[in-house]
């Protein structure tokens, strides 16, 4: 069951009524996520489920996507699967957030109209690699070093006799 999720939300209403959304964002609605990205083409899947535990409300999350980050060394695509769960816990100061279990990360509430956008994007941030780079060689100058190494090999055993090389220059 997908819907197009709210941009805003009482965060800590919703955790006390209890409430689930299912949902889809398209990546171009994160500003800040976009300007890291080579293509913000596609949607993030986004599962949340709000509840109170006590008197600490909770917001359990799941977000999936496939991004196009782009490589810190050649500047090209690197594809990228984030699959990320989080716990948040809503805190209004600091007294609550010392009183947060370890398994909860804080987050600060400071108005009933919660912006629903800015929060998956902050957790999508803090899923990605701090710097993006592909795992193989991918500079333009590490390939060309490999290829001339390559070359140099191939050079020397066509041409075993220096001076056939000589030879053939004169
Ligand atoms: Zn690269």
């Amino acid at each position: 069951m997908n819907q197009s999720l709210p941009v805003h939300l009482n965060f800590a209403q919703k955790a006390k009524i209890g409430f689930e959304i299912h949902g889809k964002l398209p990546i171009k609605q994160l500003k800040r996520l976009s300007e890291s990205l080579l293509s913000g083409e596609g949607d993030i899947e986004v599962d949340l489920k709000f509840e109170r535990v006590g008197p600490v409300p909770y917001i359990h999350g799941h977000i999936k996507t496939d991004l196009q980050l782009k490589c810190q060394r050649c500047m090209q695509s690197m594809p990228y699967v984030v699959d990320v769960r989080f716990k948040l816990g809503l805190v209004q100061n600091e007294a609550q957030m010392e009183k947060l279990p370890d398994d909860a990360e804080p987050y600060l509430i400071e108005t009933d109209n919660n912006h629903l956008p800015d929060m998956l994007e902050e957790e999508l941030l803090l899923a990605l690699p701090l710097v993006a780079m592909h795992e193989f060689d991918c500079s333009d100058f590490l390939q060309q070093q490999k290829s001339a190494q390559q070359n140099e090999v191939e050079v020397s055993e066509e041409k075993e006799n220096p001076f056939s090389v000589l030879k053939d220059l004169l």
